[in-house]
């Protein structure tokens, strides 16, 4: 059920700069309106190309936080649909202000938490756990994924990185690490400064 063509004028016209900011997922982090929590840009890139946007596909964004990941994932391909899951008002109100402002006001976000919040939602072409990981929300949103579908779950404390660990021992996968630094200024001179470590595990169904 593709949309009609005029919904891409309606996209425009919701954030006309918007249209002139690349597709290609890795958007500056100050482009977003987040409360620190949001992935950032280099791990943001990995993760939507493991997602792998596709034409017109859905994805479940399992703890969209201010929404990063659902907004450059309907950026990256037309017609490309997402629904958000976000217990925190606070979040998915800047959820809903970055899908304005960067052309995505379709994005729908849902009060909630998964497992029970995934009930009755349209079954998702890809899945992205960005928090509230656990073997009952991997079991539930495995199920709903269609045949071929992409999951991907990234971790940052170290007891959503054992359940991570878990679940890759039992159903493999691809599980990596990525770190990254950033230089920043240290007195005059300039350091490396880390960000903390995700833990990243994808696989396809
Ligand atoms: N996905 C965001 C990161 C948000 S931080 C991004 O990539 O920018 C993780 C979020 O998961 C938090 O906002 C938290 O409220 C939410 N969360 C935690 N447990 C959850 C659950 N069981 N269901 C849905 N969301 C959950």
């Amino acid at each position: 059920e593709v949309p009609p063509f005029n919904t891409l004028a309606v996209d425009c016209v919701a954030a006309p700069d918007a249209a002139l900011l690349p597709r290609v997922p890795g958007l500056p982090d100050e482009l977003f309106e987040h409360d620190g929590t949001m992935t950032k840009r280099e791990v943001r890139a990995v993760t939507i190309a493991k997602l792998m946007p596709m034409r017109g596909a859905l994805l479940w964004d399992i703890g969209t936080g201010c929404g990063s990941v659902a907004v450059e994932w309907m950026r990256a391909a037309r017609y490309a649909q997402a629904i958000g899951i976000e217990p925190r008002a606070d979040r998915r109100a800047m959820a809903g202000q970055n899908a304005l402002a960067l052309g995505t006001p379709k994005l729908q976000v849902i009060e909630g938490t998964a497992p029970d919040a995934l009930e009755g939602l349209a079954a998702p072409d890809a899945i992205f756990i960005g928090g509230g990981l656990s073997d009952a929300v991997f079991e539930t949103a495995w199920q709903a994924l269609k045949p071929l579908g992409r999951f991907v779950a990234n971790a940052v404390t170290l007891e959503s990185e054992t359940v991570l660990m878990a679940l890759h021992a039992k159903h493999g996968g691809e599980l990596v690490r990525l770190s990254v630094n950033r230089a920043e200024p240290v007195g005059p001179y300039r350091g490396w400064r880390p960000f903390m470590p995700v833990t990243q595990w994808s696989l396809i169904k």
